[in-house]
């Protein structure tokens, strides 16, 4: 969810578990949900609370122990989020959440396994503080891609991926990370390139849209 935005809990593309992920049973089946992950900020914007759920989440996309996670508890929001332009666009929505307008969107957040959709919300509260809540609404296993497993070794180049779809941009386009792979040639090497976030122009026009629309109903 917000990563870039690289770090940012909701935007951090899930990877690898040593161990296999502990989304899918033994007989390969898939479990089809997670429960609800959600992280708060107070009214100066610092992250105050996790619930178990992300730190859970947290720590199988890092590879780390779950107590590591609460090392986001007082930073700020902003901490996480590189780009401008989606700087921009959370600065708006937590604005509607103080204001009531809940915002919601759906997003994709990867493990190189699984496509997964996310819807997030977030919602104003008590104090001005503002939740962000994640819901897994689908999963789809697929071949491992390794551009997205934390543990790959990473070269020096870097490709732009798309916070919200996931889409890579290669060759003046946005694409699936699996047809990027392919056409960028990535896994001809012993390392793969560091992955930057941003956000297509798409996602822009569909974010900006869900913003105006609750604008002019406030
Ligand atoms: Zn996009």
């Amino acid at each position: 969810m917000v990563r870039e935005a690289k770090k940012i809990p909701v935007e951090t593309p899930a990877t690898a578990v040593p161990g296999g992920d502990p989304n899918v049973v033994p007989d390969g089946r898939v479990k089809p949900r997670l429960p609800t992950i959600r992280y708060w900020i107070d009214a100066h914007d610092r992250v105050i609370r996790v619930n178990d759920a992300w730190a859970r989440f947290a720590a199988e996309n890092d590879g780390g122990p779950v107590e590591a996670a609460s090392g986001i508890l007082g930073r700020t929001l902003w901490s996480f989020i590189e780009d401008a332009t989606i700087g921009s666009l959370y600065r708006d929505m937590v604005l509607l959440a103080r204001k009531g307008r809940s915002v919601g969107f759906g997003f994709r957040c990867d493990a190189p396994g699984f496509r997964r959709i996310f819807q997030m919300r977030i919602s104003g509260g008590k104090a001005d503080e503002v939740e962000f809540a994640s819901t897994l609404e689908s999963e789809e296993a697929r071949e491992p891609v390794s551009l997205l497993d934390c543990h790959q070794p990473r070269n020096e180049q870097y490709l732009r991926m798309c916070s919200w779809c996931q889409r890579v941009h290669a060759k003046g386009q946005w694409v699936p990370v699996e047809a990027a792979v392919v056409l960028l040639n990535v896994m001809s090497g012993p390392a793969v390139p560091s992955i930057t976030h941003g956000i297509c122009g798409d996602c822009h026009g569909r974010i900006m849209a869900e913003i105006s629309k609750l604008r002019l109903a406030s």
